[in-house]
């Protein structure tokens, strides 16, 4: 398995919470052969975030200590693109890759040259701060330039004039609801931290998403619960439901979450080999019990 950044296959994770995709690296993704990752997001930074810049030379300097990461306001992110790095080689090192596909010009992914510090938009040779890690560590690392995101899926947060369309895609999953709930009740993950819908996009129209929460327990770890999980029936298949998934992770991953836990009907045969091939284990099998109380 190789590595890819992960807004060349559609994650809208760059600073300004949109993508660069590649169609070569998109089509390798939906069948399954590339794993994403986001570097920044998995440091601990946030969606959207200023850019950011290397200051005294590129990633290797940062690495060695003698250059730092300033974002466009001035401050110092160097300790998050130093721990999304390591928690990108981590990866690569549990998937066993050899090789990572890196988006051009970034402060972590890039390869070769980075922006100078200045936001003059002037380069200096160097790769960045994860692809140096990554370099130092033995994985090949190639420069992908992208192209911004046009015909294929992107994935992005909910907004409210998406209210109809989740219901609609809600009732596909069976929970037929209106589109006036699910404007009530998305408020709250509009407001909060700790909870995200994430819609993917084809043609203006969406056709998936997920509902993401932090969830927190006594007895374990607080790890990320998927709530909701669909893909419009006539768009399977085509790697949207992949490309949500690696938004919900790098969602948990920026918020520090190892774990990553969803329920699915005993009945739904191909979610259970759709989640399997992403890496999921199946830990139980449980029946679920409710209770009205009006
Ligand atoms: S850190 Fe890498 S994967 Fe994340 S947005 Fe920047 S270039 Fe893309």
């Amino acid at each position: 398995m190789e590595l890819v950044s992960a807004c060349l296959v559609g994650v809208a994770c760059r600073y300004n919470a949109a993508c660069r995709t590649d169609p070569e690296l998109v089509r390798r993704f939906a069948e399954g052969g590339l794993l994403p990752v986001c570097p920044e997001l998995a440091g601990g930074l946030g969606l959207p975030r200023p850019p950011s810049e290397i200051r005294g030379g590129g990633g290797a300097e940062v690495l060695e200590g003698r250059a730092r990461v300033i974002d466009r306001e001035g401050r110092d992110s160097t300790e998050a693109f130093v721990a999304g790095a390591e928690a990108t080689l981590a990866l690569a090192r549990a998937a066993g890759a050899t090789e990572a596909f890196l988006a051009a010009n970034s402060p972590s992914c890039g390869v070769g040259e980075v922006y100078d510090g200045s936001f003059s938009g002037r380069k200096v040779l160097g790769d960045g701060v994860a692809a140096a890690l990554l370099a130092r560590n033995g994985v090949r690392i190639t420069r992908v330039e992208g192209v911004p995101a046009a015909a294929g899926p992107i994935v992005r947060r909910a907004r409210l004039g998406d209210c109809g369309a989740l219901a609609r895609l809600a009732g596909q999953l069976g929970y037929p609801c209106e589109e006036g709930d699910v404007r009530r009740r998305i408020q709250k993950y509009f407001a909060r931290d700790d909870m995200a819908v994430i819609v993917a996009e084809l043609g203006g129209e969406v056709v998936g998403w997920t509902s993401v929460e932090a969830t927190p327990y006594f007895y374990l770890e607080t790890c990320a619960e998927l709530s909701g999980f669909v893909v419009d029936e006539g768009c399977r298949d085509r790697g949207i439901g992949r490309l949500i998934m690696a938004e919900a992770e790098a969602w948990a991953a920026s918020r520090g979450l190892k774990l990553i836990r969803l329920r699915t009907n005993v009945v739904r045969e191909g979610a259970h080999r759709f989640y399997e091939r992403l890496g999921f284990e199946r830990t139980k099998t449980s029946h679920t019990y409710s209770k009205r109380l009006d």
